[in-house]
């Protein structure tokens, strides 16, 4: 069980619990992955808990957890195990999120999103050139992929970029991406950039400074995005929610933990301006908890 915050996703039910799972293996190759132990594994034996579809939606239902997250590797390879728990967790009023490269062909993923009520999706780069280099993939896929979310799907998206220093952090790169999401998605998808820190087969670089963040986060908002947060790192005003219209503060973070709550019906409470997203009256803080499940516990 995790903070929704964590996959990250700011703007869909914030303050609650989410029962995350996933399974082995990745149809990408990131030299930086931060998962590699899940995402390359061929020691299949080593990390399985079996689950049946209907078992993960009653156990988030028993921990009342609001939604399942697809996590921790990529969810295409699983598209039909996704898919059917996907069914299973809307029979009993669980909503569903998947947390996603985002790297998929056109018609698994027209099934896939169909079962979606929230993605987080990597968008790893913003040139061929590092998705080739540093993903074994590539770009467009990506790019296709979330315009689909948005225009075609009632899917609510988030997007996260992991800057990695030199690689895909300088600022063409961010100006391009940038603009590129308010061109093609609106202004009201947030984004998301999060620190590197040394991992998988990247340990020669640093990991990203603050100031980069801040920097990204700047040129964003200055591009237009409504929406736009650091993570990874200690930075109270880069994981704050703000009105856009009237800029005071909406949804104050401290890290996954709710400290500041000023929406009323999904409307900023100093000026009447509708934030953009899925909120519950009443926004729980579930905070920093995170639990670990044996969903074996509830077999
Ligand atoms: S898509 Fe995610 S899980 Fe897969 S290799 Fe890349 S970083 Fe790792």
């Amino acid at each position: 069980m995790d903070p929704v915050e964590k996959k990250p996703l700011f703007h869909f039910l914030p303050g609650t619990p989410v029962l995350s799972f996933g399974t082995a293996g990745c149809n990408l190759g990131c030299k930086f992955c931060q998962n590699a132990d899940i995402s390359h594994s061929r020691e299949m034996d080593t990390l399985a808990d079996s689950a049946s579809p209907e078992l993960i939606a009653k156990t988030a239902k028993t921990l009342q957890c609001r939604s399942v997250a697809f996590t921790y590797n990529e969810p295409a390879i699983f598209h039909e195990y996704a898919v059917e728990t996907a069914t299973a967790c809307r029979k009993l009023g669980i909503k569903t999120v998947a947390v996603t490269a985002g790297y998929v062909c056109a018609e698994p993923r027209k099934e896939f999103y169909a079962w979606m009520d929230a993605a987080n999706v990597d968008l790893k780069g913003f040139t061929e050139e590092f998705y080739k280099k540093y993903t074994d993939s590539s770009l467009q896929p990506v790019l296709d992929t979330l315009i689909y979310i948005k225009k075609e799907t009632s899917t609510w998206l988030e997007i996260t970029t992991l800057l990695i220093p030199g690689l895909n952090d300088s600022d063409k790169e961010l100006q391009a991406l940038t603009s590129w999401i308010v061109k093609n998605l609106g202004q009201d998808v947030p984004l998301h950039f999060t620190a590197f820190h040394p991992a998988y087969k990247i340990l020669d670089l640093p990991p990203t400074p603050i100031s980069t963040l801040r920097k990204a986060r700047e040129i964003a908002l200055a591009n237009g995005i409504r929406y736009c947060y650091t993570g990874n790192a200690e930075d109270p005003e880069g994981e704050t929610t703000f009105c856009h219209s009237c800029r005071k503060k909406l949804i104050g973070r401290n890290w996954y933990e709710l400290t500041e709550w000023n929406l009323k019906d999904g409307k900023c409470k100093f000026c009447g301006t509708a934030c953009a997203g899925f909120f519950e009256p009443a926004a729980g803080n579930w905070g920093s908890k995170r639990l670990p499940v044996r969903l074996s516990d509830f077999a």
